[in-house]
């Protein structure tokens, strides 16, 4: 499948004579006022699921990349953002020191009672203790401060430190369909204690050159290695495009190689550079509610039945 779709991306890119193909094979639409470079749409349309008749189990996902800025956070919110528009339940995690998570959901890390750091390193917090509501129904937060970045060093002297934040997690998965891990990024210990919470991971992918390089290292060693030694249920949920700039034959290209590489495990949704997101940080709300009729709400919509669809 994936394979039409690149073949797609070429032709609309080889010169004239192709308006039609990119028309007919891609789908492209253009909203001028968006601001948004196209994107290929996925040659599947993914269906609305069913409303749910009761929640829980949650699947715990991590959204993970050692590479900062290539779309975590942006991932975290925006795909809880349409989970919950599609009647999910959904907790999101801000394991992140910077709390670009916590911040772009509106609030402020100094006004909290608690953190995901006293979540980890005090025995008597609990997630229920430090859980707050997000300005999107049906999705709750567990916020981050800058002291998380203490726990790393302090995390290391404890007995069983790898599992701390699944033990935490664990009690929640009935309240929720889908707990999302915003992590930090670095492989150090509080990604490995995501990874090791997590039944699945998302890989946020921006699609240039030294992203390329350092996806190889976490798909073949980081999670390969958590999921011999503490995690065998592990799985990639998806590898995802985004800041996808159409116009760059160097962007096409890596995505052409990721999904040579990669194949299925590549979603099909990609998510195009827009200028839209940097403006929702400002405003701390995810792009569904900040310009609902977006291109951009449209793909993180997208991703959520995507996502759907795998499990
Ligand atoms: P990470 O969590 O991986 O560090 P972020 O999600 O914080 O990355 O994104 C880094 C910056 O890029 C932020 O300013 C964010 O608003 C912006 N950004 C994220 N996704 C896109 C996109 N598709 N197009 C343009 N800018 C984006
Ligand atoms: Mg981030």
């Amino acid at each position: 499948m994936w394979q039409e779709v690149t073949r797609a991306v070429n032709d609309t890119t080889n010169g004239p004579g192709t308006e039609s193909a990119k028309l007919s094979s891609l789908q492209l639409s253009r909203d001028d006022t968006d601001g948004l470079e196209d994107a290929p749409a996925p040659r599947v349309r993914f269906p609305t699921p069913p409303p749910l008749d009761h929640h829980g189990p949650a699947r715990i996902i991590g959204i993970v990349n050692q590479k900062g800025g290539v779309g975590k956070t942006t991932t975290a919110i925006n795909l809880g953002a349409c989970l919950a528009e599609l009647g999910r339940k959904v907790l999101l995690v801000d394991f992140d020191p910077q709390a670009s998570l916590t911040i772009g959901l509106g609030i402020d890390p100094l006004s909290l009672d608690g953190s995901t750091y006293d979540l980890v390193i005090d025995p008597e917090t609990t997630a229920e203790d430090i859980r707050v509501k997000t300005c999107v129904d049906g999705m709750d937060l567990l916020p981050s401060d800058i002291s998380l970045s203490g726990a790393e060093i302090q995390l290391v002297s404890e007995v069983a430190r790898e599992t701390t934040l699944s033990r935490e997690l664990e009690p929640l998965r009935p309240d929720y369909d889908f707990i999302l891990i915003d992590c930090q990024p670095s492989l150090g210990l509080l990604t490995v204690n995501a990874l090791t919470a997590a039944d699945g991971v998302i890989i946020p992918l921006e699609c240039e050159y030294f992203a390329l390089r350092g996806l190889g290292f976490l798909v073949d060693k980081t999670i390969k290695t958590v999921q011999q030694r503490i995690n065998p249920k592990l799985r990639i949920e998806g590898i995802l495009a985004t800041m996808f700039d159409m116009r760059t034959v160097h962007a096409r290209e890596i995505l052409e190689e990721v999904v040579e590489r990669f194949g299925e495990t590549v979603f099909h949704t990609i998510i195009s550079r827009t200028v839209r997101f940097p403006e929702t940080n400002k405003l701390g709300e995810p792009i569904t509610t900040y310009a609902p009729n977006s291109l951009a709400a449209e793909a993180y919509r997208q991703l959520a039945r995507e996502l759907l669809s795998r499990l």
